[in-house]
């Protein structure tokens, strides 16, 4: 006679991960560590045995949605784990939300861990026990396949006045290297086409570490921004292609100069996202910005020179306090000679703990309304003449997605150029896609016609 000894079903957790590409890393990270540990996911709240809100604190508006996100996760399920930057304020959480289990902080992985373990344990068995610790298994990503965010540290050494970051995260707190190297080189080799560098300041990558020296395939590479782009940029696809790899949250420190041939040589996306905020001098003295330095225009033509393609993507605060027209005069005549490809902006809102909160002279809601307007409009405007420059020629785009045929049986796409990371700048809309076209897929582009943010084109 035989006996049969059944499998115990894994634990399920849900996940809801709110806030920026820095917090989905965080998500991913739980995500995997707890799988390793022999849970399974729950696509929806359902099957879940415990939920986790991965909440974002950083502006009022977040905290809110956050709140609401934590209390529609209650309602649908009832057992209820909170991690992420909200997190820090856990008494606001529980004085919305009594229900809630547990309350970790900003990458607490080890606590968030721990709260599953507590209030869900693990499966336990001859068989869940023998799962292997993740040596064989892919990370969970939370991203599509074909692009990865890569995270290079967290927390941060500035102290800008309308964040508090530092206060959420920390002081800066670089990794290692060897161990950024081997995280991206893993993403590639199990698909990722596009590697988006992320932290919140890239440019001071290593700062805390003394830019700590290791070795890497043989060869001593420093924590530093430059050595790390050299480094990305050596990689190969299991196609032989070089991944793109795109730089995110660049101040504009000296060091940057460097990494501008690497664009030209391709090795690197040429492609760099620099949060200047502002441009007039004494908003950004007032808000307390690194990098706030008179030569941006003179260095962003030299970086045009060097690399005529590269796209440079910002975002601007408009109507901080003490903001006066002539300063919002002076930022717009600045981003009419600086010609950014991709602009973001905000109003300025006040966060709870900034030290912006104090300054006097507040600026009007309708007077920021008023320039944010004015400022889109400019913007565009640049945006949709730099676009137009480009229509006629052929770009690579990178697939986001393949349609269905329509009735003439042709099939549209969506991508994007090197000019646009996703979920924040445009896209490239397609006809005349084969149907074995792919995600993930880079192909050559005649680009027809554009419009104030999106290109569209014809697959070549
Ligand atoms: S550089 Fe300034 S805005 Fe960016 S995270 Fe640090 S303190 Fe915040």
């Amino acid at each position: 006679m035989t006996t049969t000894t059944s499998l115990p079903d894994a634990k399920k957790i849900g996940m809801v991960s709110l806030g920026c590409p820095k917090a989905l890393v965080d998500s991913e990270r739980i995500l995997t560590r707890l799988r390793a540990d022999g849970y399974a996911m729950s696509p929806d709240y359902a099957g879940a045995d415990v939920v986790l809100v991965n909440t974002c604190g950083f502006l009022d508006s977040a905290k809110e949605e956050s709140l609401a996100a934590i209390g529609e996760a209650i309602n649908e399920n009832g057992r209820v784990i909170v991690t992420g930057c909200m997190g820090e304020e856990a008494d606001a959480i529980r004085a919305a939300h009594p229900a809630v289990l547990a309350v970790t902080g900003a990458h607490q992985y080890e606590a968030v861990v721990e709260a599953v373990h507590e209030h869900a344990p693990p499966s336990q068995g001859p068989y869940v026990d023998l799962i292997p610790q993740s040596a064989q298994m892919p990370d969970i990503k939370l991203t599509p396949r074909h692009y990865s965010y890569l995270k290079i540290s967290e927390g941060c050494n500035h102290s800008c006045a309308f964040c508090i970051i530092p206060d959420l995260r920390g002081k800066l707190a670089s990794r290692r290297i060897d161990a950024v190297l081997r995280e991206a080189e893993k993403l590639v080799a199990a698909g990722t086409q596009e590697l988006l560098v992320i932290s919140q300041d890239t440019s001071a990558y290593g700062v805390d570490t003394r830019h700590e020296e290791r070795d890497w395939k043989g060869s001593p590479v420093r924590a530093h921004m430059t050595d790390l782009a050299r480094e990305l940029g050596g990689l190969r696809t299991a196609q032989g292609n070089a991944p793109w790899v795109r730089l995110h949250y660049v101040y504009p420190y000296p060091h940057v100069d460097k990494v501008i041939p690497l664009m030209a040589e391709g090795l690197l996306t040429p492609y760099l996202d620099i949060p200047f905020q502002h441009a007039a001098p004494s908003v950004l003295k007032r808000m307390r910005r690194p990098a706030n330095e008179a030569k941006v225009l003179e260095r962003l033509k030299s970086w045009r020179d060097i690399c005529p393609d590269i796209a440079v993507r910002s975002s601007f605060v408009v109507g901080f306090p003490g903001e006066t027209e002539d300063d919002f005069k002076y930022l717009i005549d600045w981003l009419e000679e600086a010609q950014l490809d991709r602009v973001g902006a905000f109003r300025f809102e006040p966060v709870e703990g900034a030290a912006a909160n104090a300054l006097p002279d507040p600026v009007p809601e309708p007077v920021k309304e008023e320039r944010y307007a004015r400022l889109m409009e400019v913007t565009a405007r640049i945006s949709a003449a730099k676009l137009a420059a480009k229509v006629g020629r052929t770009l690579p785009v990178i697939i986001d997605e393949v349609g269905e045929p329509d009735e003439d049986g042709d099939i549209g796409a969506t991508g994007r150029s090197q000019a646009d990371a996703p979920e924040i700048d445009g896209n490239v809309f397609l006809r005349g896609a084969s149907p074995d076209l792919a995600a993930g897929d880079i192909v050559n582009v005649i680009v027809e016609e554009a419009d104030e943010h999106d290109l569209f084109g014809l697959i070549t």
